[in-house]
């Protein structure tokens, strides 16, 4: 939907809530998911500067914490293995394809996201989904 329609929903659930935002300002910030690699010769990158950020949910707490203990991990031992910044690398990836997914279903965008939500009443796939999330 389009992002007027989106605030005018989100006002009328304020208002469903009873929750005053006051003279509060919507605001919006671009998140950088652009994930090109964490290390270039003797310079590391991590967090949003890596691209880390999921382009998909806009989340990048997690991503920023553990790409830095691991970037830590790696100047301290370079044999060391960044496990752990693979599986957040790939986690991201899945989420960049299933965005380009939405992208490129055009009209049946809502459809696809319709399903998920029927999708989501079933508590064995609302629970993988979730667990893939945590
Ligand atoms: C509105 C909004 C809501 C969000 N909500 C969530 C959420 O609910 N869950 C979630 O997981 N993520 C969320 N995110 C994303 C998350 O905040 C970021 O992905 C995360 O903070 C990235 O951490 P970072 O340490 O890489 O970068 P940052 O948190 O941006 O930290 C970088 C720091 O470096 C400083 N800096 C920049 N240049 C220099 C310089 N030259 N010298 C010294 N310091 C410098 C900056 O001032 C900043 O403090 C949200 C982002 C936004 C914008």
């Amino acid at each position: 939907m389009k992002a007027s329609k989106l605030r005018e929903n989100f006002h009328t659930w304020l208002s469903l809530q009873g929750i005053d935002t006051g003279d509060a300002v919507l605001e919006s910030s671009p998140i950088s998911y652009d994930y090109r690699g964490s290390r270039f010769g003797n310079i590391f990158l991590v967090g949003e500067a890596a691209g880390l950020g999921s382009g998909l949910s806009g989340e990048g707490i997690n991503q920023a914490l553990v790409s830095g203990q691991e970037v830590a991990r790696m100047i301290m031992d370079p044999t060391y293995k960044p496990e752990a910044l693979n599986s957040v690398i790939r986690f991201n990836a899945i989420q960049n394809k299933f965005m380009r997914v939405l992208y490129l279903a055009g009209i049946f965008r809502g459809l696809i996201i319709e399903l998920i939500l029927l999708l989501m009443n079933n508590k064995y796939i609302r629970t993988r989904v979730s667990n893939a999330f945590s």
